[in-house]
């Protein structure tokens, strides 16, 4: 049997990157192996009533892999495909992200085994409070801050926070970020993943020589990274030639109306019958020609046996994860400028930061003021990137990780390994 890029570990694929950089660094084998080990991984049952009455059990997880910068930070994902060595794939990722955008956090990720497709809200709601009140003694605002990920809303966020809070007999709206604005939520937390894959790109675009206006982009993925990041680079006059979601893809070389495509998948909750564009396959949707695309789904996208057929100038991860060490080979040797997930994506810790620090403070800012902080903070990061990329003739995902674990590491060693 031969092994596909699936059967391959995630954890294992992300190491790779991790071992890469730490070469690059000098790093000593000690910290290596420090830093290549989850701190916590915790599985857990989460027994809940379906609306028939009867009882099924999902399976829980939370990894809090690194706390030398803070408490540990990052989504909790509602997926068929969630596994531990996913969430610690994930949780590994974002102790780099927190870290290359600098903000005082250490990094975790959390995850039930699930398909909420196939949930009503009442039993998502369920779910979700005996996902949080398992938790309870490992979470909160000085310990792990969840957020929102694939498949999970502002409401779980609330259901989240409400549970925990009735555990502990105090509000504490910092014990999770990514709530409804109402309750502690941050003005701009929805759109600023899809924000920053933008912020991102276009600066990125300019230093490549592409002008907005006569740029064509490609999106994989609609839900809450796709449908922003589609939403700005069209209102800042891109041409958006394909989109797609779990059930297919749309191209259309003239562009396509993101407005219409937004309303059609808001009334139809997802883009199946939409006629702004011809429905082509997933596969074809990343092969199209095109000068930025931008996977935002999830992971192992681009692998070793589609990577020689992008078609792309720019690549920009929305998702965690999209490229596999093997495809990224490619990408360098093509000559395909990738901006990593660990800096692409990292609008949404960002303003999760931002959301974590007005609750503390109890005041809270207007969307312009989060809009031009986040701006601020990732750009000032990516021009590091640049610059480690100008200065050792590197990739910018290996200079994210230099950036990343050399941040991590002196926080390390000041605060010294408690053996
Ligand atoms: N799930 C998002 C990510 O992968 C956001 C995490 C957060 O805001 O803590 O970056």
């Amino acid at each position: 049997m031969t092994t596909t890029a699936r059967d391959v570990s995630v954890f294992g694929d992300a190491i790779t990157y991790f071992n890469e950089a730490a070469d690059l660094l000098g790093l000593d084998a000690g910290m290596r192996a420090i830093l290549t080990h989850p701190s916590r991984q915790i599985i857990f049952s989460i027994p809940f009533q379906r609306d028939t009455g009867e009882f099924e059990v999902y399976t829980g997880y939370r990894v809090q892999y690194n706390f030398a910068r803070g408490p540990a930070k990052g989504g909790i994902r509602y997926h068929p495909g969630v596994t531990l060595d996913e969430v610690t794939a994930l949780a590994f990722w974002m102790t780099w992200k927190c870290a290359v955008v600098d903000l005082p956090f250490g990094g975790g990720k959390g995850g039930v085994t699930c398909d909420p497709a196939t949930l009503s809200q009442n039993e998502i709601e369920r779910i979700t409070r005996r996902y949080a009140a398992e938790l309870v003694e490992v979470v909160g605002p000085d310990k792990d801050v969840p957020a929102p990920d694939v498949n999970t809303t502002p409401q779980i966020m609330a259901w989240f926070m409400d549970t925990y809070s009735m555990h502990v007999r105090q509000n504490t709206p910092g014990v999770v970020t990514g709530k409804p604005i109402e309750i502690g939520g941050s003005r701009g937390r929805t759109e600023a993943t899809g924000r920053g894959v933008t912020i991102c790109a276009l600066d990125q675009m300019e230093k490549m020589g592409l002008k907005p206006e006569t740029a064509r982009i490609v999106i994989q993925g609609f839900g809450n990274v796709g449908l922003y990041a589609a939403k700005l680079f069209a209102e800042r006059g891109c041409t958006i030639i394909g989109i797609s979601d779990v059930t297919g893809a749309y191209h259309n070389p003239k562009g396509i109306d993101i407005p219409a495509a937004i309303a059609y998948s808001g009334k139809h909750h997802n883009l199946a019958g939409f006629t702004g564009g011809e429905k082509i396959s997933n596969a074809e949707l990343l092969t199209l020609e095109c000068d930025v695309l931008v996977p935002a789904a999830l992971e192992k996208v681009f692998t070793a046996e589609n990577a020689t057929q992008i078609r792309a100038k720019l690549i920009v991860e929305g998702a965690n994860g999209p490229t596999t060490p093997e495809a990224d080979r490619i990408f360098r040797e093509k000559g395909i400028i990738v901006i990593p997930d660990i800096m692409a994506n990292a609008g949404g810790v960002t303003v999760s930061y931002f959301e974590w620090a007005q609750d503390r403070m109890g005041y809270f800012w207007k969307e312009k003021e989060v809009n031009e902080r986040l701006q601020e903070t990732l750009l000032d990061n990516l021009h590091e990137l640049q610059a480690i990329v100008a200065e050792r003739k590197t990739t910018l995902r290996t200079a994210a990780y230099m950036l990343a674990i050399d941040r991590v590491v002196k926080a390390l060693r000041l605060r010294g390994v408690y053996a």
